[in-house]
């Protein structure tokens, strides 16, 4: 996928003047998985140390990532599992595809995976004449619409149902072009019966990994449609696209994680299904893959361990945070430009394509805080994005006039004096500039507010000559 994050304001823009776009994304905050969530809190009185114990074990998984990697890889080899370690997208790709021609396959099907997304696994394999086919509603949809995900559990979340329905006129060639497809229902029927075909002509099977269990060498994925075990029982080769950031110690572990997953997401308790793998089948297995993968990717994560970043490797990829955020609520998921979006990728996106081509998405917050207090590990987004900022002036990449005047007001305020002259200097003047309307409607330097909206001339005292006399 093409980023175009550096595009984020032209993107937003487009966004805001779709009309249908923001009925989507209306009904999506009042009566989605945002109020939902709400719901499932208050039914669970401990969620909050729950939060504070899924906080506790990420950190602690992070500290000694390099055992848990090292149990984990042994365990999936002592059950009969092949582990790849890619270092980047590129090795991800190529290793899927030397295990794709290693069985000849030629038709593969898909769970839900976000570093699918992140490798773009799926373009790769059909230009290598390997045709994917998404299982996952959302991602069967985006897919025939030849879309990126707009939000990274709810892919298809844009979209209305009417458009849906044109969209499976158009893909779906052979059938009656006249017949019913009003209902969401009807259009699930439809594409459960192309699916199903799918599944059972399918080589080899890829889904993604909520989880990775080092104790038992296993991967945990969750649906609610329960694609992901057909995806992965059905073809003879199973392929889970993970990152190195997914390892949990225990079982035990995992069903903490779980439990704050499907709450902090979809407002569950537990998601309809949770499907647990370890290796291919054995003998006394009923069903099965004869080979099990993991594609392991780093791409960057280990990069974060240490620095200023490392908060964001807690992750689990719930969309809370874009549930509750304003800016993701106004613009969708589109307009941020590559795989994750909203204050997640916010942080994330800079990491894996580069600040100099994402620095616009650590600006698009208006710091109200509301994803910090609904993520389930605590990660600690507004101060993540406010350390991006910060590079983004240190590398120059900010444009010259906002460099200069956040130069000046660090200068500035760093010498209180000065600034209580300066601040009241402005004040006196912008307030004489001002003083027959009340209000300017243009701006030097304040043109992003002033071309929508006024701006109030000051008037009487200022704080600090108030806050002074009232000492
Ligand atoms: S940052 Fe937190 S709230 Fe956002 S997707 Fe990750 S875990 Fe969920």
């Amino acid at each position: 996928m093409e980023a175009t994050s550096r595009a984020f304001s032209a993107n937003a823009a487009r966004a805001l003047g779709d009309a249908q776009l923001q009925d989507a994304l209306g009904t999506m905050m009042r009566e989605g998985f945002g109020a939902r969530r709400a719901k499932a809190v208050a039914r669970l009185p401990e969620f909050e140390a729950l939060r504070e114990e899924g906080k506790t074990l990420k950190n602690h998984v992070l500290q000694n990532l390099d055992f848990y990697l090292e149990t984990w890889e042994r365990n999936v080899i002592a059950r009969g599992g092949y582990v790849h370690w890619c270092r980047d997208a590129a090795e991800a790709r190529a290793a899927v595809l030397a295990i794709c021609h290693g069985t000849g396959a030629r038709t593969v099907t898909k769970g839900k995976s976000m570093v699918g997304e992140e490798i773009a696994i799926n373009d790769y394999l059909e230009a290598n004449g390997i045709t994917p086919v998404e299982t996952d509603l959302g991602e069967y949809i985006i897919q025939i619409r030849h879309e990126g995900p707009s939000h990274i559990i709810a892919p298809a979340v844009h979209l209305a149902k009417e458009q849906v329905a044109e969209s499976f006129r158009a893909a779906h060639r052979g059938l009656d072009p006249a017949r019913p497809l009003s209902e969401p229902r009807q259009m699930l029927d439809e594409a459960r019966a192309i699916l199903r075909r799918q599944f059972l002509a399918a080589d080899v099977g890829i889904t993604g990994a909520n989880f990775l269990v080092a104790e038992t060498g296993s991967s945990i994925i969750v649906t609610n449609e329960g694609n992901g075990d057909l995806t992965q029982t059905l073809p003879r080769i199973h392929v889970v696209l993970a990152s190195i950031e997914k390892v949990v110690p225990t079982l035990e572990d995992a069903a903490l994680m779980l439990r704050l997953l499907a709450r902090s997401a979809t407002g569950q308790e537990f998601s309809t299904y949770t499907t647990i793998s370890t290796g291919p089948r054995r003998p006394e297995d009923t069903d099965g893959p004869e080979q099990y993968h993991v594609i392991m990717l780093d791409n960057g994560r280990s990069a974060l361990l240490g620095g200023e970043m490392q908060d964001m490797l807690r992750c689990i990829r719930c969309g809370a945070c874009l549930n509750h955020c304003p800016v993701y609520g106004a613009v969708g998921g589109h307009a941020y430009g590559w795989v994750y979006p909203g204050p997640m990728g916010a942080v994330l996106t800079p990491t894996l394509i580069g600040l100099a081509d994402a620095a616009a998405l650590p600006n698009a917050s208006t710091f109200c805080g509301r994803c910090e207090s609904v993520c389930p590990v605590k990660i600690p987004l507004p101060k993540l994005m406010r350390h991006w900022r910060e590079r983004e002036f240190d590398q120059k990449l900010a444009p010259p006039v906002a460099r200069w005047g956040l130069a000046a007001w660090a200068f500035l305020a760093q010498r209180p004096a000065l600034y209580r002259v300066a601040s009241s200097l402005a004040a006196r003047v912008l307030g004489w500039a001002g003083r027959s309307r009340g209000r300017f409607r243009a701006l030097p330097m304040a043109s992003g507010w002033t071309r929508v909206r006024d701006l109030p001339a000051p008037e009487g005292q200022s704080f600090m000559s108030q806050w002074a006399a009232r000492r």
